[in-house]
């Protein structure tokens, strides 16, 4: 593994770190989890698109910059560092998009995948159930065949940014008789305005309503929206599911600068030193983190798939995250306790990293089992 970059490379990050610098806003936007902040972060997702960023990975074709992995990486150290806004499209770019990359038919990467990139339509990802969260594979929300498409029913919940999304993407059983719950599954794309979806807010501890239940009545989908065969939705949001954990949901450059941002705030409140070494910590972390991953895409782009070494990625970050915050929270007191401090945003997020994208219980399970080879747990 080389880890220089060349010339290409960073002449891209140089053009990314000056686009960047002109134009990410002076001040923070509203939060993107009220309707005005979502409407904030739906602009500058049209904005980055203008000239061609929301997607640097993606072939040109669909609004990306065909930058590769590595381009990716550079960008959102650069992103980051920039203290741009969160991400209102992040659900259909990091879990969407890879599965019509790899088993969407080309009509659908052509429909969906363009306004994914501008923000036009935001997607929300249906998959956890009230009975059905780590045991995804015991989802009960069914898909009928009818003439031309399917027609869904059931409920749907925990679902980010669905309160204001346009479009959501699930699994649904298809065929209530196989001998395992894994099979019978169908992948479908769904308009979360179409006739028969009701879609109820929940509002996190801050009032805020950062989720929703999807309430789902015969919703006719349309078979153009089955994403691979039907019967197939376990293998297919499974390959996308390593997706999540991996590599493209928390990138390095979110830590590195988070991470400067706590160096600075020990600074300013006098490098207190019995933080000083939790402060260390975090920069330390930050830089493992980022090596880790780049030995994890040199890999990849050598042809080895993203195995279940994702699962360390996912238990990493997770509890780094809870690490960083409570340190920034400490160095700042009192004051950091007031919920509308950027750091206690964080914080509260950081809380819940252990539980969204699989829980740290079921990767540590994964890493037994599939990385270290020990034998199964009781189930
Ligand atoms: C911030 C946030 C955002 C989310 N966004 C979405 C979203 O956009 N779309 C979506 O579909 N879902 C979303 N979720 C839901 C999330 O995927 C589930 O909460 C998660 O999969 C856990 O499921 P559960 O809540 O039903 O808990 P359960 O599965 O009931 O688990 C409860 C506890 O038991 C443990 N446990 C369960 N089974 C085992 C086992 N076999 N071995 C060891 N321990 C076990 C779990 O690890 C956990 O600690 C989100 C959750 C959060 C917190």
């Amino acid at each position: 593994m080389d880890l220089a970059f060349t010339q290409a490379e960073d002449a891209f990050r140089a053009e990314a770190r000056a686009w960047l610098r002109a134009h990410v806003p002076a001040a923070p936007l509203p939060s993107l989890e009220t309707e005005e902040g979502f409407a904030a972060h739906r602009a500058w997702e049209a904005e980055l698109a203008a000239d061609r960023w929301p997607v640097v990975n993606w072939p040109t074709a669909y609004g990306g910059r065909d930058a590769g992995l590595i381009g990716w990486l550079l960008f959102e150290e650069e992103y980051y560092a920039a203290g741009a806004p969160g991400r209102v499209s992040q659900n259909g770019i990091s879990l969407l998009a890879p599965t019509l990359f790899d088993h969407g038919t080309p009509e659908q990467r052509a429909r969906v995948l363009p306004p994914m990139a501008t923000g036009e339509t935001v997607w929300a990802q249906a998959w956890s159930e009230p009975e059905a969260g780590s045991d995804l594979a015991s989802l009960r929300s069914r898909a009928v065949r009818t003439e031309g498409g399917w027609l869904l029913s059931g409920q749907k919940t925990w679902s980010s940014r669905a309160a204001f999304a346009d479009r959501a993407f699930g699994l649904f059983r298809t065929d209530p008789d196989t001998p395992r719950p894994h099979q019978g599954l169908t992948y479908l794309m769904f308009d979360l305005r179409a006739a028969g979806v009701t879609v109820r807010p929940i509002r996190r501890l801050d009032g805020k309503p950062a989720f929703a239940e999807l309430f789902l009545d015969e919703v006719f989908v349309p078979d153009a929206d089955v994403i691979g065969a039907p019967g197939q939705g376990w293998r297919i949001a499974m390959s996308a599911a390593g997706n999540e954990r991996g590599l493209m949901l928390r990138s390095p450059g979110r830590y590195l600068a988070a991470a400067e941002r706590l160096h600075t705030l020990w600074r300013t409140q006098g490098s207190p030193r019995d933080t000083r070494d939790r402060v260390a910590d975090a920069l330390i972390g930050a830089r493992a983190y980022q090596l880790f991953t780049y030995a994890a895409a040199s890999r990849f782009l050598d042809g080895d798939a993203l195995g279940p070494e994702s699962s360390l990625n996912k238990v990493f970050w997770s509890e780094y995250d809870i690490a960083l915050t409570e340190t920034a929270l400490d160095l700042l007191g009192e004051e950091g306790e007031f919920a509308d401090t950027e750091w206690a945003e964080r914080y509260v997020f950081a809380l819940a990293g252990p539980i969204y994208a699989g829980t740290n219980e079921i990767q540590r399970d994964i890493i037994a089992e599939r990385v270290l080879g020990l034998p199964k747990g009781r189930r």
